[in-house]
């Protein structure tokens, strides 16, 4: 895998090591910053590099800053233009993935309302899972801890801050053996992993928690419930979704921009259908693939080609 060579910085392609921020910035000491991780898919085919749904990653970016009230002058061809333009400078030739962030900057507090700045900074990744691994899926709990909630630091908001929730989950899932955690909200019902949506296979049909369950407002998971019901005919049902509904599901997978479609084969010692990743788990993650790869015409309108 090739190292980053470039990381777009206010406005400029600089150096890896001279991408830098101040100690004291609200970024650094409050997490003030927002932020979206997108995914690049190399097609050897086309020998380009694919963005997959970067519109809905910029629009989301945009809700992040408007909800966090940051004063932001950074325009839809600002964010479009440094994707590119860092990507095209590393001249990446495989699979990656993009960390945006629009931070705030400066010695202000956490209440500072000036020097909004954004870096852009890609990395070669391969798939989270593949193979064998896809296969034995990852073995996750229902965490201890309740999912941060929209009545306090709402997960809708993609914001720094918010994955130290995420932390502590997923440092208590693998203290106690397992790969990750899923969390119920204050409502005492499913929410999300960590860092990716859930999703259930119950009677055939495919169950996520709604979008008001504590969730972020994933892409994949619109995705995954588009291609389920036109490409797969599944029922989808988006609703709150009970502890032990998770221990009785034929299947399960988690999902996400990094995640991609992670099987889930046991939940709290339960095993999830016959223990390995189901089929309509892996029908979903074949037509998720060959749509990020552009290998239906159909869905290429979601891929932004950077060369
Ligand atoms: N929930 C959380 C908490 C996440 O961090 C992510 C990853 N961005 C997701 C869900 C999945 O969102 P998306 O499909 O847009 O990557």
């Amino acid at each position: 895998m090739s190292k980053t060579k470039y990381i777009w910085h206010k406005g400029k392609i600089v150096d890896f090591e001279n991408a830098t921020i101040h100690v004291l910035s609200p970024t650094s000491q409050f997490g003030a910053n927002v932020f979206e991780g997108l995914r690049g898919y190399w097609s050897s085919e086309e020998q380009n590099l694919y963005i997959f749904k970067m519109e809905e990653h910029i629009q989301r970016l945009k809700k992040s800053i408007k909800l966090i009230g940051f004063d932001s002058t950074l325009t839809d061809s600002d964010f479009r233009q440094s994707v590119i333009d860092v990507l095209t400078a590393n001249d990446f030739k495989e699979d990656i993935a993009v960390r945006q962030t629009v931070y705030l900057d400066g010695f202000g507090s956490w209440m500072s309302d000036g020097d909004v700045e954004m870096f852009v900074a890609p990395v070669a990744k391969g798939r989270n899972v593949s193979g064998e691994k896809f296969n034995q899926g990852i073995k996750c709990m229902v965490s201890s801890w309740e999912r941060i909630s929209d009545r306090n630091l709402s997960p809708r908001i993609k914001l720094g801050a918010n994955y130290m929730n995420s932390r502590l989950g997923q440092i208590e899932a693998v203290d106690n053996g397992y790969n990750s955690a899923i969390f119920l909200n204050s409502s005492g019902t499913v929410s999300e992993a960590p860092g990716a949506c859930l999703f259930i296979v119950r009677d055939g049909k495919l169950v996520t928690p709604p979008l008001t369950s504590s969730v972020l407002e994933s892409i994949t998971r619109e995705t995954v419930i588009h291609l389920a019901k036109s490409e797969l005919g599944l029922e989808v049902e988006e609703r709150e979704v009970d502890r032990t509904e998770l221990y009785i599901a034929q299947e399960a997978f988690i999902c996400g921009t990094a995640a991609e479609i992670t099987p889930v084969t046991q939940i709290d010692r339960y095993e999830i259908g016959e223990g390995t990743a189901g089929p309509i788990t892996r029908s979903i993650s074949e037509l998720y693939f060959a749509c990020v790869r552009g290998r239906i015409e159909q869905y290429k309108h979601w891929l932004t080609a950077v060369y």
